[in-house]
């Protein structure tokens, strides 16, 4: 706790720093008074509203929650028999990352319609995947079953080159030819600039 008023305009502030006296600001959300003094009641930035002569603080971790129906992006870390565990890595409507990078998963019968014999034929690992989420807690379940979900990008898993999708609907790996089978979104390399884990944004290393 700081006994120093924090300069409101910028920076974050922990729960306990002063922001102000009562005399300037009534508390708002995430702040409190005590002793004719305003307290910052959250981790998060501070915001000062003159008209109302109030002080408040936006919370770091508020948003985004996700919900069920939400469009996340997720990349593959571990495939098991029965699921597939990802990381989410961002929210797909907004492309905001999602705070604390949440694990899901999606269950062998959530991969696509119809049967699934293996998982290892639907995902790869370090794969960046579009899934929707069945359900949001207590822990988070995904599916990729719908046209418009699944893989929009792989990695070879032989040498972790992005694999490029052939006319015929197959993935092959421009770097050392491998060939491989995916759940694919019908989107699939299509991942809009900006999104975070875009492939357009990373480099690859130079191939030998
Ligand atoms: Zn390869």
């Amino acid at each position: 706790m700081s006994t120093e008023p924090v300069p409101a305009s910028k920076g974050l502030v922990l729960p306990g720093d002063l922001l102000g006296t009562a005399e300037e600001f009534v508390p708002g959300l995430g702040a409190y008074e005590d002793g004719g003094r305003v307290y910052a009641a959250l981790l998060g930035h501070p915001h000062i509203d003159p008209q109302a002569r109030a002080i408040s603080v936006r919370a770091l971790h508020a948003v985004p929650r996700l919900a069920e129906g939400d469009l996340v992006y997720a990349r593959v870390d571990e495939i098991k028999s029965a699921m597939a565990i990802l990381t989410i890595v961002s929210s797909a409507g907004s492309n905001r990352g999602v705070p604390g990078a949440p694990e899901g998963t999606v269950h062998i019968s959530k991969a696509r319609d119809g049967y699934t014999e293996s998982l290892a034929t639907e995902f790869g690992v370090g794969d960046l995947v579009l899934a929707k989420v069945l359900q949001a807690h207590p822990t988070i379940k995904l599916t990729t079953a719908p046209p418009a979900l699944g893989v929009v990008a792989a990695r070879c898993q032989s040498c972790h080159a992005l694999l490029a999708l052939g006319p015929r609907g197959a993935l092959g790996c421009p770097r050392c030819g491998a060939t491989e089978s995916r759940k694919i979104a019908q989107g699939y390399g299509e991942l809009a600039p900006g999104a975070p884990g875009a492939p357009a944004h990373e480099h690859e290393p130079p191939s030998a």
